[in-house]
């Protein structure tokens, strides 16, 4: 049996949905509503309404949604904004491009995301906003980041790009903090069929200013109250992540129990596995594992046919692109670590047990055979 396991199966989610995407695609075409169309604004309701927020707003991508929250808020030159180099570069990138600076703080060496620990030692007159990312699914702990920047009068925005459906004692991500910025990359946990992302927040102000700016500062077709951007969510994306919301809590209680059978299965193997915080019900973006030998580990799952991935090799703080912040190897001893070490195994919903007892049973093997 030598089949091939990838890291996500979006073929296998689309065979299991496909009259009810098509339709929703079709319906689309029919009615010629390719720009802001009824299904952006049904799609917006329906996913603020899941996340138990008053206001989604549909945008282009999570990097807009980033980057748009941050405008809305009023961050720019001159403000320092605090997240993690663990992640994503786009959660940079979307501060870097309002022109406020990136601070990185390093992790929870047990969470891998932000450490609140540390946080209070990083703000400064100069910051404005906290942006925790909630990498792999894992909510940050959002009590003690929320108090701190309470404390400070600070703007906290989540990144939950990795975290539809996920909890912190017991309310949603997006509904966390002062907004949330979703994506749905075709990957994520809700995917769309190609870029896609939203805002939620329960400041009406906020939403309004995004709806705003994403497109072009519009008041009416003609007449703009301001400089905005191109930023809109496309409506044949709305209508496919509109047909594909109510397959999401499923979603997630299958990635909730192929989780906690890799805890399970893997449970006496010679490796770090994911530590949950209490408080947190993680959404399982990603199953990462940890090892000195993950290199090796990879090679040999690939050999075998089977995907796992790096999320992510290189730390932001060490990326050539943010060389000029002068971040220096070993300032973040934490999420070095992790980036050389973390291995993320292959989970998607529609993964059955026995695809995954066959990755148990490689890793299991290669951890026997070279130790
Ligand atoms: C995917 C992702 C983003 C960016 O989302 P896009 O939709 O690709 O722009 C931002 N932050 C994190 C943590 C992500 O995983």
């Amino acid at each position: 049996m030598s089949q091939t396991i990838p890291l996500v199966d979006l073929k296998a989610q689309y065979a299991a949905i496909r009259p009810e995407i098509d339709a929703a695609i079709q319906r689309v075409i029919d009615t010629t509503s390719f720009i802001m169309g009824p299904d952006v604004r049904t799609f917006e309701a329906a996913f603020a309404n899941y996340c138990g927020v008053e206001q989604c707003v549909g945008v282009s991508s999570g990097t807009a949604a980033l980057e748009l929250a941050l405008r809305a808020f009023g961050v720019g030159a001159g403000h320092v904004v605090i997240t993690v180099a663990h992640t994503f570069i786009a959660t940079a990138e979307a501060i870097s491009a309002v022109g406020a600076k990136p601070v990185f703080v390093d992790i929870d060496p047990a969470t891998y995301t932000l450490d609140p620990a540390r946080l209070a030692a990083a703000i400064t007159p100069a910051t404005r906003a906290i942006i925790p990312v909630h990498i792999y699914g894992q909510t940050a702990d959002m009590t003690r980041i929320n108090q701190l920047a309470k404390a400070h009068q600070l703007v906290v925005i989540e990144d939950a790009a990795q975290a539809h459906g996920a909890t912190w004692q017991g309310q949603l991500a997006g509904n966390l903090a002062d907004a949330g910025c979703f994506s749905f990359y075709p990957g994520k946990n809700l995917g769309a069929y190609g870029d896609a992302g939203a805002l939620t927040t329960n400041a009406v102000p906020v939403a309004e200013q995004v709806r705003s700016l994403r497109n072009h500062g519009r008041r009416s077709k003609y007449l703009h109250d301001q400089k905005g951007f191109g930023e809109r969510l496309d409506t044949l994306q709305a209508a496919i992540l509109g047909a594909k919301l109510p397959h999401l809590a499923a979603w997630t209680t299958a990635r909730r129990h192929l989780a906690a059978r890799y805890q399970m299965l893997l449970a006496d193997c010679e490796l770090v596995l994911p530590a949950v915080a209490p408080e947190a019900n993680p959404a399982w973006h990603l199953f990462v594992i940890r090892t000195a030998r993950r290199d090796e580990l990879l090679d040999y799952l690939k050999q075998a046919g089977v995907e796992a991935g790096v999320h992510y090799p290189v730390p932001l703080h060490l990326q050539p692109a943010y060389a000029d912040l002068g971040y220096l190897q070993g300032a973040l001893p934490v999420t070095e670590l992790v980036a050389d070490t973390c291995l993320s195994l292959p989970l998607y919903p529609e993964m059955t047990e026995a695809q995954q007892d066959r990755v148990v049973a490689l890793v299991k093997a290669f951890l026997e055979q070279s130790s």
